[in-house]
């Protein structure tokens, strides 16, 4: 173990991950620094988690608030790495022995259509504005892009993420369609019930309510949907068991929220007209030993609004070299970057896989590595003596610094009561 504070390891990014691993490093005395671009550090669960998962939205604030406040934990909330300081100078410049980059998937993947983004909020929206619109806008102080719950809206997409997309409309409708009758029904109660069960007990049915809905395309089968994941050396009999509990997945959630879904096709061209979006054009598809293959049987499939769901990708952060859309990681398990001795990346960031549960394993297992091997062990480190008090104290006085530009008095509760009572509707 290393001594008390010996050594020191900034954190971009305080969520799921950045805490988990803020955690591992304080737990061994580790003086940890986690720069948050946010005034609230919860990244994809306040922003990615449809806010009717409430219970599971306050058990993973209580997780993150509980790992942030521990000591030798540094907290810098509104400071982004490569808007407020820049990346190369963090790792050369203030002293850390180590970076851990646990900053997710921000950037919508681009939808494939040429001239596709000369439409964005001309009939045309990305999933990761959209959640940060419907999560927040009934908040007092929202200030951010303002969007509707339209009717005959069209998501394109698959995984999880796009069935909530599809389930915002769903359930924004049908509260609006009662409310037009006089009710009031709440939404995380609608959520957990339906929308058959919710209107039955008002003596009405979606028909009813005369809406089209919303429907979600795919270019892959039903079967094929990452709604359960699949293991990487699945055989046979696990893959049709997987497949199986796909399709009982989207039934149960179609039976619920009474959305439709257009498996095997695949986007291939814009309906414009006066300057808008106004549908897509599909190729119907079939596969061949996994592939998509378009064929000739081209749709039309006309739309009040397209949402695109196809993916979130990390943000580009000034400094951080890319191959394609992603960063250019040499080493996939543990994020290394070329031109970065002392950086290592956990969570979504790196796994690309958007769930919970695996960005706090995959950040478990990289700090462990940085705390156990990188920081006692390895070649690097025998060049990295520990921190000499007055290295540490130049540390503690930058973080100090930034932290008064942003008005935090390094009292972690106090101001995450205050950034969170401001937001309560
Ligand atoms: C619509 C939707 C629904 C989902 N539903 C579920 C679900 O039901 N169950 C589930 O398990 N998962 C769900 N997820 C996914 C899950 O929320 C995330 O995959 C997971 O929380 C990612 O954690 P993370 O810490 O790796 O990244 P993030 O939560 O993305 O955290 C990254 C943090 O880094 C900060 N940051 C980014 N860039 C910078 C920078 N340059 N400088 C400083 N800070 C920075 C961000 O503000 C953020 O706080 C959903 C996601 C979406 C989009």
């Amino acid at each position: 173990m290393p001594e008390s504070e010996s050594h020191a390891i900034a954190i971009i990014g305080g969520a799921t991950a950045g805490a988990e691993a803020a955690a591992i490093f304080s737990s061994q005395g580790i003086l940890t620094v986690v720069f948050e671009q946010n005034a609230t550090p919860y990244g994809k669960v306040e922003d990615g988690l449809p806010k009717w998962h409430l219970e599971l939205r306050n058990k993973e604030y209580g997780l993150i608030d509980a790992k942030l406040s521990q000591d030798h934990v540094h907290f810098v909330p509104l400071t982004g790495i490569g808007r407020d300081i820049e990346l190369k100078s963090l790792a050369e410049e203030w002293g850390f022995q180590a970076i851990v980059l646990a900053n997710g998937a921000w950037r919508d993947r681009l939808l494939p259509l040429e001239g596709a983004d000369a439409y964005i909020d001309r009939g045309l929206i990305y999933q990761n504005p959209y959640i940060q619109w419907f999560n927040h806008c009934d908040e007092p102080n929202y200030d951010g892009p303002e969007y509707e719950i339209v009717d005959d809206t069209l998501v394109i997409g698959g995984g999880l993420a796009s069935i909530d997309m599809v389930k915002i409309v769903q359930l924004g409708l049908t509260l609006r369609g009662l409310r037009e009758r006089g009710i009031e029904e709440d939404l995380v109660n609608l959520e957990v019930k339906g929308i058959p069960a919710t209107l039955e007990k008002h003596g009405l049915q979606w028909e009813d309510l005369g809406y089209k809905g919303a429907t979600l395309y795919y270019r892959r089968g039903i079967e094929d949907m990452p709604l359960v994941s699949m293991p990487d050396n699945a055989n046979d009999k696990v893959r049709e068991k997987i497949q199986k509990s796909r399709l009982r997945v989207l039934e149960k959630a179609q039976s619920k929220y009474l959305f439709k879904v257009a498996p095997l096709h695949a986007p291939v061209g814009l309906i414009t007209e006066d300057e808008r979006l106004v549908g897509i054009r599909f190729a119907r598809t079939r596969l061949e030993e996994g592939r998509v293959i378009l064929t000739d049987e081209e749709v039309e499939a006309r739309a009040a609004l397209v949402i695109s769901s196809i993916g979130s990708i990390p943000a580009a952060v000034s400094g951080i070299p890319m191959r394609g859309e992603l960063y250019d990681f040499q080493d996939w398990d543990l994020g290394r970057l070329e031109g970065f001795d002392t950086l290592f990346s956990a969570g979504n960031v790196v796994t690309g896989k958007g769930n919970i549960v695996d960005s706090r394993r995959h950040a478990k297992k990289v700090a462990s590595h940085v705390a156990d091997q990188y920081l006692q062990l390895a070649d690097v480190v025998k060049r990295k003596d520990p921190l000499k008090p007055e290295a540490r104290n130049a540390i503690l006085k930058r973080v100090a610094e930034q932290q008064a530009r942003v008005n935090y008095d390094g009292d972690y509760r106090t101001w995450i009561g205050a950034a969170r009572s401001s937001t309560d509707a």
